[in-house]
């Protein structure tokens, strides 16, 4: 896996946009969908994805849908900081198969956290 690779309009988070796989929605705009993970680190882990840029990872983005992107990510993380309370938020993002990414559409983890690691999922 490169970090330059093509974008593959058929990975997971495509086909959650195009409405081929069912998602929890947390919030959806014209330019963001942000839905809960599917296998979550903590009770809350929201990812939010850019839903026209065809772009795999924070190198290639647009720096305008980038700036969009993490705008909307702290907008939602106010809202789960409102809901669920927790003591710390953790922003995740990676970028490249060996950092850890593992669905090829650039996306922000919004991860709440609890001191003595309550709240697990
Ligand atoms: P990692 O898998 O190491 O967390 P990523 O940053 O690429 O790397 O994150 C992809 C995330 O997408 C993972 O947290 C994974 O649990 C989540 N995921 C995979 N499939 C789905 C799905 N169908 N719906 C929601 N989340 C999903």
């Amino acid at each position: 896996m490169s970090l330059k690779e093509t974008y593959d309009t058929d990975n997971i988070f495509a086909r959650i946009i195009k409405g081929e796989i069912p998602s929890v929605k947390i919030h959806e705009d014209d330019e963001v969908l942000s839905f809960m993970d599917a296998f979550p680190q903590t009770r809350g882990h929201t990812l939010v994805i850019p839903k026209k840029a065809q772009a795999t990872n924070l190198l290639t983005v647009d720096p305008d849908v980038l700036s969009m992107l993490i705008q909307r990510t702290q907008m939602i993380a106010k809202a789960i900081d409102k809901a669920l309370a927790p003591d710390g938020i953790r922003i995740a993002q990676f970028n490249g198969a060996p950092a850890g990414q593992s669905v090829f559409h650039i996306h922000f983890h919004i991860i709440p956290v609890w001191e003595g690691g309550a709240m697990k999922p």
